[in-house]
């Protein structure tokens, strides 16, 4: 009968039956490579200001370790062009042994003598920490002889880097294929699962909350959802592009002009589907960004001299109402400028109205879940996403190229 998964496999590839994972390997003392999203960011002076993803990778590290795998694991860090000190996972490594409270060698370079001999003579339960990914020109582009140099290191390969899944890099992508041994970590593993579950098959109704600033991705992610969900509720800048395109003045608003047409294109295709937009119709606004003055206003009569810094009272009500009936839950993107506590009401009372729902939630994006944190609400939602950009095309429906290389 061979395997059992063919039995119920999906039309799609992203379903979590349908990647490898840890309990498909044959772990027993091999060498691993593992990919991990360890970008965290950094202080002036090295040190780990936050360590979410560090502890992210913890699971996968301790069920290698458990397996008497020795482990050579890698990471990208911030953006750098080439070498840099600012960058260097050396804060990294020394965080990662205090939480693993065990032994993590960092020769200091991504790939040369000193890792390979370190590599050689690396013991079961040890972890090699390669330097930023990024400092090496290979990692972008697929270079083949770099992901040689990184592919003669280990035996199996092992990428739990969510937050970078939808990125082709080498070692993301092109490493991957050089491994007979592959498979997905624990991280990416949950986070298909909980991701799929609102893809595949979500219990209705199914709510999706968009707001934040980066409207020119989240438009396309937005036109996704309304094939998914049954309501949308857009707020933060992304709603300001609605109002200003069902032709509100909207003042000074952050709001992007050329999407004024794809905004209404998205509208009319809600319509045709019978799947409703609610908008903002009152607003906290103020009249300079960097002024603590807020003016509770509804949305048709906002003056010109304003900008749209949360949404108001009575939007937020309208939001919980409908997220408290809700069987599913998506939410990306903080409804006001959160950053600044005079504005931040909006998103507070949306992360509180989200962990007091009963249906299944999960909150992806970078502000979002920083949010969450900062109304200590995160252990009562289903699922916190580890990855913006990543869970974002997920749920938009596709593919992504780290899974791809991991499908069976
Ligand atoms: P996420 O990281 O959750 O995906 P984004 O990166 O898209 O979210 O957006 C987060 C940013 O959106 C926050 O820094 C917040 O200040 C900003 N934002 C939210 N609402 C507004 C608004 N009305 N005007 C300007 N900026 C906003
Ligand atoms: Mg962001």
């Amino acid at each position: 009968y061979g395997d059992h998964r063919a039995l119920h496999s999906f039309p799609t590839r992203r379903s979590s039956d349908l990647i490898r994972t840890l309990s498909d390997l044959d772990l027993k003392g091999q060498r691993v490579f593992v990919r991990a999203d360890l970008n965290v960011p950094l202080d002036g002076k090295g040190e780990v200001m936050d360590e979410t993803r560090i502890q992210a990778i913890l699971p996968t590290l301790r069920h290698l370790a458990d397996h008497q795998c020795p482990v050579i694991l890698a990471s990208h860090l911030g953006r750098p062009k080439g070498p840099d000190p600012s960058a260097s996972l050396v804060g990294v490594a020394k965080r990662l042994a205090e939480l693993i409270d065990g032994t993590v060698l960092f020769p200091g370079e991504v790939v040369g003598e000193r890792v390979t001999s370190t590599a050689e003579e690396l013991k079961a339960g040890e972890v090699l920490l390669l330097e930023n990914l990024r400092f090496h020109p290979g990692e972008k582009g697929g270079d083949p002889e770099f992901a040689r140099a990184l592919r003669d290191l280990a035996d199996i390969y092992v990428n739990d880097a969510f937050g970078t899944a939808h990125r082709k890099d080498t070692s993301t992508y092109d490493l991957a294929f050089l491994f007979e041994q592959r498979a997905a970590g624990l991280l990416i593993e949950k986070e298909v699962a909980a991701l799929s579950r609102i893809v595949e098959d979500p219990e209705r109704p199914f709510v999706a909350i968009v707001g934040g600033a980066k409207i020119s991705g989240k438009l396309e992610i937005l036109k996704s959802l309304i094939h998914k969900a049954n309501l949308l509720l857009v707020g933060g800048g992304l709603a300001n592009t609605f109002l200003a395109a069902k032709g509100y003045q909207i003042g000074k608003s952050l709001v992007e002009e050329d999407l004024l047409q794809e905004a209404r294109n998205i509208m009319a295709l809600a319509q045709q589907r019978q799947v409703m937009i609610r908008l903002p119709t009152d607003a906290i606004t103020t009249d300079r960004i960097d002024s603590k003055n807020r003016y509770h206003i509804q949305v048709n009569v906002i003056p010109v001299n304003h900008l749209i810094a949360d949404i108001g009272e009575q939007t937020v009500g309208k939001f919980q109402a409908d997220i408290a009936r809700a069987k599913t839950v998506f939410w990306n993107g903080p409804m006001g400028i959160f950053e600044k506590s005079g504005f931040a009401g909006g998103t507070r009372a949306i992360a509180k109205a989200v962990a007091a729902c009963e249906g299944f939630t999960v909150v992806g994006g970078g502000e979002s879940v920083a949010a969450v944190h900062q109304s200590n609400v995160a252990d009562r939602i289903n699922h916190i996403s580890t990855g913006g950009g990543a869970s974002l095309e997920f749920i938009a429906g596709n593919s992504l190229p780290a899974l791809e290389a991991l499908a069976l």
